[in-house]
């Protein structure tokens, strides 16, 4: 095993990442090392990108209804979970959540609509004036994840002072049909191609424990690596009652532990944020996403489930003697 570890690291430290083969190893690792792999995405985190913790916060401005049937979601089509529906809220109400996340310690705040697309100009102008004001009187980093957006609609929102637009592609291209199909693959990865062409900072990741395989695990980090995507969200299923995924429970804490090692080494560089469903599948073990490689996660509430509170996680950063980074 011992060149393997050298080999890892060299990759992870001087070669822009290790490959497929070597990822799938990773994600298959016995737990007895467990403790060695952490010791190598520690130092590639640390190296990369310091100590600093980056917060991210979201706001649920448009919920339900969507047109799409994502097996997880309990926004979609498929879904019989009791969740809130509502049209977008107004632009107060977004700027409004993003101060209270700026007061838990964000630097980030996203505003999140369910749906495939933006609706109407109206809906647009909306969060162009939220995205204005967050920005320039909060001084937060902006990000929206509205669907796949045409490069105009980017264009405009980034001219409002957009930083960063969210898109995931959820999991691999060979195993998107089983997750979705009312869409297909290339409308999402053509959405992250043209937000990056216009300049925007680009967040994608997926969601894992929807009874992918490893092999789909490192497909999809392969491909945010084609797609140089700047920061992936890794997101661990949280099977809701009345979503086709309810009841399904894939994923052990550490096999999470070891999806963002994997993640890690496959992008030195990049950041990567933990959001949905932490708390219920890492457990007890939620610390130690920092040392298998996340440089952030996101506090508060998700988008139809909570989370825990803000002071616990900042209790946890500085118990590891890591720091919030701030603005
Ligand atoms: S993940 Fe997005 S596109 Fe898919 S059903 Fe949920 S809201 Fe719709």
């Amino acid at each position: 095993m011992e060149p393997f570890w050298g080999r890892i690291e060299h990759a992870a430290m001087a070669e822009g990442g290790i490959g497929d083969e070597d990822a799938l190893v990773v994600l298959a690792l016995p737990r007895e090392s467990l403790w060695r792999l952490l010791d190598v995405t520690e130092r590639v985190r640390s190296r990369f990108k310091g100590d600093g913790i980056r917060l991210c916060s979201i706001v649920n401005a448009k919920s339900g209804h969507c047109s799409e049937d994502c097996s997880f979601c309990s926004q979609s089509r498929r879904s019989k979970a009791d969740i809130p529906k509502f049209p977008l809220i107004d632009a107060e109400s977004m700027v409004e959540a993003a101060r209270s996340a700026k007061e838990r310690g964000a630097r980030e705040f996203s505003i999140v609509a369910s749906g495939l697309s933006m609706g109407s100009r109206e809906e647009l102008e909306k969060v162009g004036d939220a995205v204005e004001k967050i920005s320039r009187e909060l001084g937060l980093e902006t990000c929206v994840s509205l669907g796949t957006l045409p490069a105009e609609t980017v264009a405009y929102l980034i001219s409002r002072g957009l930083r960063s637009i969210h898109h995931n592609l959820e999991t691999s291209r060979s195993f998107f049909p089983s997750v979705c199909t009312t869409h297909d693959y290339d409308r999402d990865v053509d959405a992250v191609r043209t937000a990056k062409k216009a300049g925007a900072w680009v967040c994608c990741g997926g969601i894992f424990g929807l009874g992918e395989s490893d092999a789909d695990r490192v497909e999809l980090a392969m491909t945010l690596r084609e797609l140089d995507v700047d920061s992936i969200p890794v997101n661990f299923l949280n099977p809701v009652e009345g979503t086709p995924s309810e009841g399904k429970r894939e994923l052990t804490p550490i096999q999470c532990i070891k999806i963002i090692a994997m993640l890690r080494l496959v992008h030195p560089d990049r950041e990567i944020i933990v959001c949905g469903g932490r708390e219920v599948n890492l457990r007890d073990l939620q610390c130690l996403m920092f040392a298998a490689g996340a440089t952030g996660t996101m506090v508060g509430n998700y988008l139809t489930t909570s989370g825990r509170p803000g002071e616990e996680d900042q209790r946890m950063i500085s118990d590891l003697s890591l720091s919030v980074r701030s603005l």
